[in-house]
């Protein structure tokens, strides 16, 4: 068998093609280099695909011989290709993991704790106090009937509260309940006396708000029934309250007053704690706060609870928890609490 100089040639051609290819191949610097490098050789117009069209001059004998260098040189191109392109995707993934490590060394990021709201921290504090005291806690509805909130607790129809300009109502009969004495009659009606309930909750007022009112605030209602609940009992009831809230005795003082469900009715004040009875906003020049309105329960609202009055008695009071927080911690304008400001808040 014997070769022609075209052969030789065709042999040194498949040589040369694969030196130039490494030579290349060492100034690739990624994959996306390697992928072009593998088109230019391999590809359509690449020297591999010059040399298999080359075959077409070589006579008969030689082809097969020279066919299979080229395929081996097209193996060998596309393999080398490969490796490195394994190799630049397991590198690049280790940068990428690199990159993405967490160093546990460096300073964490600094989370944000949050705080009661001093409101809630009052509230919780008269619950925790009067449920020491033997009071259960019962809720009820902030949308309730006109029955509950006014009519069954002995509200006459002309009185002011019920007007619309005092009180949310949703339609003729339903309202955004102006007191939490709207759970009295239910305490009532689902327990057998003694009776002894406390009804934490929020309260709505159509009220222009201003540094002492708001359109919602916070009231704890308090209810005691029994044979013989006199005064006596509300009073000592006062002022075991009073003095464990604030650790101190605080001088307080009764006053003859009015609400509807009650007679008779008494609001109590406590000495101003901010001014300390010299006179200030929050008590408007007085040196007193009115904090508690109570009295003895109205034999007409026993009745409409459906407990006998000549049977029993009882007292109930409201207190508000705006008020007392303000008393509690120097707080002058009752918007504050509504403010979300957290200079305010912050400190709780
Ligand atoms: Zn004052």
């Amino acid at each position: 068998m014997s070769f022609s100089s075209l052969y030789f040639l065709m042999e040194d051609k498949i040589l040369s093609v694969k030196k130039s290819f490494q030579i290349d191949l060492q100034k690739v610097k990624n994959s996306r280099d390697l992928e072009q490098l593998k088109v230019k050789y391999l590809g359509k117009k690449g020297p591999v695909q010059a040399l298999m069209l080359d075959l077409r001059n070589l006579d008969p004998e030689s082809r097969p011989l020279v066919g299979k260098g080229i395929n081996i040189l097209k193996k060998e191109l596309a393999d080398l290709c490969d490796q490195a392109l394994e190799g630049y995707a397991k590198a690049e993934e280790r940068k990428k993991l690199e990159e993405e490590k967490l160093d546990v060394t460096l300073p964490g990021n600094k989370g944000f704790l949050g705080r009661r709201h001093p409101i809630r921290i009052m509230l919780q504090e008269v619950i925790d106090i009067l449920s020491g005291m033997g009071f259960s806690v019962q809720c009820g509805p902030e949308i309730d009937s006109d029955w509950y909130n006014f009519e069954g607790l002995n509200y006459p129809p002309d009185h002011p509260a019920r007007e619309m300009q005092d009180t949310f109502y949703i339609t003729e009969h339903l309202l955004l309940r102006s007191q939490t004495s709207n759970v009295q009659l239910r305490a009532m009606e689902s327990h057998n006396p003694p009776i002894r309930i406390i009804a934490p909750g929020t309260v709505f007022r159509n009220e222009n708000i201003s540094a002492r009112s708001h359109v919602f605030f916070h009231q704890v209602e308090g209810m005691y029934i029994d044979e013989d609940v006199s005064f006596a009992d509300l009073f000592a009831t006062m002022e075991e309250f009073w003095s464990k809230l604030f650790q101190k005795n605080v001088e307080a003082r009764f006053r003859p007053s009015y609400f509807p469900f009650v007679e008779p009715g008494i609001e109590v004040d406590l000495r101003c704690t901010v001014c300390e009875g010299k006179g200030c906003r929050l008590c408007k020049q007085t040196g007193w706060l009115e904090v508690c309105g109570a009295g003895m329960i109205h034999p007409e609202v026993l009745k409409n609870g459906g407990i006998d009055p000549h049977k029993y008695s009882g007292y109930a009071w409201g207190l508000g928890i705006e008020r007392l927080a303000m008393l509690r911690y120097g707080i002058h304008d009752i918007r504050m609490f509504t403010d979300n400001d957290m200079r305010l808040l912050s400190q709780f």
